[in-house]
């Protein structure tokens, strides 16, 4: 049986990113993840990531998933007025809108271009035996490696099998239809609802993205009576102006989107990257940049590792730490910048969890200015060291 130098499971931009920069340096790659499927969420890349992707050598992937510049942000948060973030004031510059099934592809196909390989089934099993994992796959083999990389999203499936605790923040519920764009504003919009919070951007091949984000249950009370998402649409002040509920909208795909960690990001010859790791709220729009960067540090550290140096490991564990605390304070101080409806359920809950963890932070001196919502604004929390 061969022996992998890195097993990484998952095919997603943390594990395509950590995959590639491991076969590019020689190391025996081998990345487990089923065949994709399902229309996929998650198209706003800050321009903070350039810099990741560039020294990643993923600069193509960009081109390959036909992003289109994104050169601001409005958002009606805490007021009825539309605030405009333009990127010509960010030192990262524009971001971009990806097509994003067209972007993972091109993340995977340059990790096997660099030399890793696609085991394309599910996980099933997984132990520790001799010093190296024994991993078991749905098509009933066993691979073997050195290192194992938990690079499976949100369903976190070897921290699982490993018994590592992942704790869920508030839960929250992202209901999303795509329809045609009609030539509206390329910029991205935030508007706060009642019940939740909506955002709409542009996407390649002129279609338009359409999210709310609520509670489980009004989730699935729309789920239930779909006229209720039209409903709360024409409710809206600025969305609806962009986005006409009677034209023609996919069917609503519903995705768990709240914040989740794992209580260790790594032990022996194992670490965690991506979402499986940390996950973020669509409202800080940093999930796929967390994903590069922990890709990318991820695999400087499982290098190192294998070479006997474990100092890169520990440093990559706090670091989530503090990424974690910062990504905490941004979102806490987001959803306290929303007075309107402190008495509708979906306020409530944040409100009370936000002051409950503003409480347990140390360090809480941020000013309103910064809490603004503009969806990609936040980047600077993964970006300083
Ligand atoms: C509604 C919504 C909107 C979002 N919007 C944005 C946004 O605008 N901007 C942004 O930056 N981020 C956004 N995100 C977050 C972003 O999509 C994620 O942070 C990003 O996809 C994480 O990448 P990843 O590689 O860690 O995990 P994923 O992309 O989830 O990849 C996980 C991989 O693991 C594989 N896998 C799962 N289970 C198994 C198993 N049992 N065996 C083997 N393989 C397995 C999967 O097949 C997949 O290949 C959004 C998320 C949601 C839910």
């Amino acid at each position: 049986m061969t022996t992998w130098d890195v097993l990484v499971v998952g095919a997603g931009p943390a594990g395509s990113a950590c995959s590639k920069w491991l076969a590019e340096r020689g190391l025996g790659v081998c990345i487990v993840a089923p065949p994709r499927s399902g229309i996929r969420a998650g198209e706003s890349l800050p321009g903070a990531a350039y810099p990741l992707l560039r020294d990643l050598g993923l600069l193509a992937a960009l081109q390959q998933s036909y992003a289109c510049p994104c050169h601001g942000n409005l958002s009606a948060w805490g007021s009825e007025d539309l605030v405009c973030t333009d990127f010509i004031r960010d030192p990262n510059g524009m971001g971009w809108h990806l097509e994003r099934e067209g972007f993972d592809l091109a993340l995977h196909q340059a990790a096997l271009a660099s030399g890793a390989v696609h085991e394309p089934f599910r996980i099933e099993t997984v132990r520790r035996d001799g010093g190296l994992w024994q991993v078991g796959l749905s098509d009933g083999r066993i691979l073997s490696s050195r290192f194992l990389v938990e690079a499976s999203g949100r369903s976190s499936i070897i921290a699982r099998r490993l018994r590592v605790p992942r704790h869920q923040d508030t839960p929250l519920v992202a209901l999303y239809a795509w329809g045609q764009d009609r030539g509206q504003d390329q910029r991205s919009l935030v508007e706060s609802a009642s019940v939740g919070w909506w955002y709409s951007a542009s996407v390649p091949g002129n279609r338009r993205v359409l999210g709310l984000h609520v509670q489980r249950e009004f989730a699935a009370h729309i789920q239930r009576k779909p006229q209720l998402w039209a409903q709360q649409l024409a409710m809206t002040r600025y969305m609806r102006e962009w986005c006409d509920a009677n034209s023609d909208w996919t069917e609503l795909q519903a995705y768990a989107a709240g914040g989740a960690y794992l209580e260790r990001f790594g032990g022996e010859q194992w670490l965690a990257i991506g979402d499986a790791a940390l996950a973020m709220e669509p409202l800080s729009s940093q999930g796929l940049f967390n994903a590069l960067y922990t890709g990318l540090r991820g695999a400087q550290a499982i290098a190192a590792s294998l070479r006997g140096n474990m100092v890169l490991h520990a440093d990559y564990c706090s670091r989530l730490q503090h990424v974690r605390q910062a990504y905490l304070r941004h979102t806490c101080l987001f959803y306290a910048a929303e007075s309107r409806w402190p008495d509708q359920p979906f306020w409530k809950e944040r409100h009370t969890q936000s002051l409950v963890m503003l409480n347990q932070q140390q360090d809480s001196s941020m000013t309103l200015n910064e809490t603004m919502p503009h969806r990609t604004s936040q980047t600077e929390v993964l970006s300083t060291p």
